[in-house]
């Protein structure tokens, strides 16, 4: 059989821990066998982040915004415990936050649906994607602590020298305060992805946040995205029948859970971290969650939105058996070959992303999963297989 081949490359991310063993053996059994697979390779690992002083994830980024796709694995952020295990010489700053900040765009995550894996919420029969704004707020935020009495303000200071101020609080006591920003280019942008998804997907977008409370933060949010529904997009929502429709995020929270699914909720930064995780446990697993950063100049990269599944890392180092769901991971491949094709015009490749992810879901339907589906699936006589044995059975049906 000649394998499929590739036009232009894929910028790919290894990563860490759990999902870097997997990573690994995707690209062994399920890529490498039917594709030349063509990629751009950088190791994202902190080992290696480490020996690049981090430079190799802002190369990263460079590189898919030169290509146009990549796909990454899931990567440790450091915090102070990491920073002694892996002798680092310093703590560094997440990796998606760094991809983030330079690609700019929004996340959308979508959850992967399999039959015999009912949604938490009964009412949820169709997917709900959350679209995360993902610049500024508190991922880009600077913080204080106040350790005596004073007055703590935000100080504006133009070019010309001229100030704006706001008294924040007048401290008596210890406290803390927070200064955090966002741009209207980065909303409009964010509202852009969002309408265009939208369109792309044929469903309805929510957009929700707190502007009654933050009226000129959050309402600068709101009021963008009318701007830009109102004189962009409005009458192709019409011709398609579809709605956008912006409501308090308290209220989104509760329509949300009495709904059907079958829509795009646009959330800020913060509430689209906390809300996907939320709605991809509630549809069975955050296994079963996939993640897209789509820029506002048309570059993608492709993720699972879970971690490097730590715990069962350390059980595969002591070498037990470790039973981690690695189809976020296989979905992350299989969106970023299909982007590539489809930007490529190479048929073959799109067919090849659409049958890699028939056969994760026919593998699973048929009763053979990862220990965390095999908690919660409804079908009869479910098989529970380690990690290397469900991508191999995978491959078989692939
Ligand atoms: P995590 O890796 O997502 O895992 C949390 C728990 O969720 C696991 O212990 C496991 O539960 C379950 N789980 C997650 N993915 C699974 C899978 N594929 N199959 C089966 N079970 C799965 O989150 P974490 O433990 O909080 O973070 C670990 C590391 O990942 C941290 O260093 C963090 O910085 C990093 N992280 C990276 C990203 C990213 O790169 N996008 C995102 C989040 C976190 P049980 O143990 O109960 O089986
Ligand atoms: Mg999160």
């Amino acid at each position: 059989m000649s394998k499929i081949n590739m036009i232009n490359p894929i910028v790919e991310m290894d990563g860490d821990e759990m999902t870097r063993i997997i990573w690994k053996q995707i690209k062994e059994e399920l890529l490498c066998p039917y594709i030349s697979l063509n990629t751009e390779y950088y190791d994202l690992g902190l080992p290696n982040r480490d020996r690049t002083d981090d430079n190799v994830t802002v190369e990263a980024a460079l590189a898919v915004k030169k290509y146009g796709v990549g796909v990454k694995c899931a990567t440790i952020t450091p915090n102070l415990s990491r920073v002694k295990e892996y002798n680092l010489k310093k703590m560094y700053k997440s990796p998606n936050g760094t991809l983030r900040a330079i690609l700019d765009g929004t996340v959308f995550r979508a959850p992967i649906q399999v039959n015999g894996i009912d949604a938490l919420v009964p009412g949820w029969k169709k997917p709900i994607t959350i679209a995360r704004h993902a610049y500024g707020d508190i991922y880009r935020d600077v913080e204080m602590y106040i350790d005596r009495p004073g007055k703590a303000e935000l100080v504006f200071t133009d070019e010309a020298g001229n100030e704006k101020r706001e008294l924040i609080n007048e401290f008596k006591k210890n406290g803390v305060v927070l200064g955090m920003h966002n741009l209207d280019d980065s909303i409009r942008s964010f509202a852009r992805s969002c309408f265009n998804y939208a369109l792309d997907r044929h469903e309805d977008i929510w957009f929700s946040s707190k502007d009654t409370i933050s009226k000129l933060y959050d309402g600068r949010f709101r009021d963008i995205f009318e701007e830009v529904f109102t004189s962009e997009y409005s009458e192709l929502f019409s011709e398609k029948g579809i709605a956008y429709f912006y409501t308090l995020i308290d209220d989104a929270v509760a329509r949300v859970i009495r709904s059907n699914g079958g829509f795009i909720w646009a959330c800020k930064n913060y509430d689209g971290d906390v809300m996907s995780d939320m709605t991809a446990t509630a549809f069975g697993s955050l296994a079963m969650m996939t993640s897209v950063l789509v820029s506002p100049d048309g570059n993608y990269e492709y993720e699972a939105a879970h971690g490097t599944v730590t715990r069962h890392y350390y059980r595969y180092l002591k070498g037990e058996e470790t039973s981690t769901n690695p189809t976020a991971t296989i979905f992350a491949w299989s969106g970023a070959l299909r982007k590539r094709g489809q930007l490529d015009g190479n048929a073959e490749l799109v067919r090849f992303a659409d049958r890699l992810e028939k056969a994760v879901i026919d593998t699973i339907e048929a009763g053979y999963m990862t220990g965390d589906l095999a908690a919660i699936s409804t079908l009869e006589n479910t098989v529970k297989l380690n990690t290397e044995a469900f991508i191999r059975k995978i491959a078989d049906k692939l």
